[in-house]
């Protein structure tokens, strides 16, 4: 099929999908492999509807690092373009800024990917970060110095040909905009989905560009591919320039803070949410007590880390911490048996506990997303139900006792 034409302003000169690579300590994580899923499918589709040359690149800087580059093709990716310098070995802000907005300028590097494709090359189609705090304050400061837009935590991508007519963005004409991508972010809890579109201004009064079409997405939300070690790709070796001023901030010592929530020994989690709201203190009195029948530890939702209730100083210290914080925006965790109690099931939230093996939720609401990610739903006050479950543990527990 032929590439379709934009009407008003040729994007041609965005190419590609560029897909930034996060790493520790020269470790891969997992969110890039699920990028580099999404970015395949996307593209698969995208390769057959307008044009085959456009490809998925992966962005990785790093130090010792090239033998990656495989696994990274293995996974999707039809060109990694990789910045070797003992300056990238761990994460700086800074210099990845720096070093990404040289690569996503590079004429050179797209040329390297699709020599006959390159000509008009600017910057890249689309880009994707992963939407935890590196890659949210990466993709901020990259998007800045290209200066073009962002959606931040994006949990669904579709490429589509869009009408549109907005009185700032085309003078309030009926326009078409090709190859644009939608970006879709659970808003209010996961109730309400906004779709967000980063357009060129084709408005005569406010003309502007606006690529890279660039989004952070979260972890956990996009299934990798396959890996296959047969597939075939480019690796483009991209030079460092870097100056005194892009390395004012060093490394003089580094040491890796363990949490001191240890969700790893416990089999159990129970997790709490605005849900407490009504009566919060007798509330997480009662959170405590279940923590404690089940030998539990407790996690909390991202709003109950801001302090939102009056609660005494001791329960504050105990639990109301961000180390406790499930989710996107704090930990991620694979207990036997997580207990969400007063949680809505944000997608924020769900990427954190996802990987429990037995999920049980407390909550009055059946409309809640946490039904569709639980085991057991119990329609019910916390209120109501934490008092009766404790209770039948209480009983259970000596019974086996008994027995013993
Ligand atoms: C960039 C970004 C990152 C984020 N990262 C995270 C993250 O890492 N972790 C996270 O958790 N959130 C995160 N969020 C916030 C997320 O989108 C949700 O707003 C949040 O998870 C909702 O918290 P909640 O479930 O406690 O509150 P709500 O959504 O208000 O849900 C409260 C629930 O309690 C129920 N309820 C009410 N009364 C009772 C009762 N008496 N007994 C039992 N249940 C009751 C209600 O039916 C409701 O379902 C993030 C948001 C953004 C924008």
């Amino acid at each position: 099929m032929a590439p379709t034409p934009d009407s008003k302003m040729s994007n041609e000169k965005y190419r590609h999908l560029y897909v930034v690579i996060e790493h520790e300590e020269g470790n891969l994580l997992p969110v890039n492999f699920e990028m580099l899923g999404e970015a395949r499918r996307l593209m698969d589709g995208f390769n057959v509807r307008y044009s085959a040359e456009e490809k998925v690149v992966a962005v990785l800087l790093g130090s010792e690092m090239r033998s990656q580059c495989d696994k990274l093709i293995s996974y999707g990716a039809d060109a990694v373009i990789y910045a070797e310098n003992p300056e990238l070995k761990y994460h700086r802000n800074l210099v990845y800024t720096k070093v990404i907005s040289q690569i996503a300028n590079d004429k050179d590097c797209s040329n390297k990917i699709s020599a006959r494709y390159s000509e008009e090359f600017k910057r890249p189609r689309f880009m994707f970060f992963s939407a935890d705090d590196t890659g949210r304050h990466l993709s901020a400061t990259v998007l800045a110095e290209l200066e073009s837009g962002l959606a931040s935590d994006i949990n669904k991508l579709v490429i589509d040909d869009i009408e549109l007519k907005h009185e700032h963005k085309t003078k309030g004409q009926l326009e078409k905009y090709f190859k644009t991508l939608e970006m879709y972010r659970p808003d209010f809890s996961g109730f309400l989905w906004t779709t967000i579109l980063c357009l060129d201004n084709r408005h005569p009064n406010n003309r502007r560009e606006y690529h890279p079409q660039a989004c952070s997405i979260i972890p956990g939300v996009f299934q990798p591919i396959e890996s296959d070690n047969n597939r075939k790709g480019v690796i483009v070796d991209f030079k460092v320039t870097l100056n005194t001023d892009d390395l004012s901030i060093k490394i003089l010592n580094r040491k890796v803070v363990k949490s001191p929530i240890d969700y790893d020994s416990h089999k159990a989690i129970v997790s709490f949410g605005r849900g407490i709201n009504e009566s919060p203190e007798e509330n997480i009195a009662l959170i405590d007590s279940l923590k404690r029948e089940l030998g539990a530890e407790v996690g909390i939702s991202l709003p109950i880390s801001k302090k939102p209730y009056n609660i005494s100083n001791s329960k504050l210290s105990a639990y109301i911490t961000p180390e406790r914080v499930i989710g996107t925006s704090g930990r991620k965790v694979a207990p036997t048996l997580y207990i969400a109690v007063g949680i809505s099931g944000a997608m924020q939230h769900i990427a954190g506990m996802k990987e429990s093996e037995f999920v049980i939720a407390i909550n009055p609401d059946t409309d809640s997303p946490i039904r569709d990610e639980c085991d057991i739903f119990i329609k019910g006050r916390l209120e109501d139900v934490l008092p009766v479950l404790i209770e039948e543990l209480r009983q259970q527990k000596a019974m086996v006792e008994v027995r013993n």
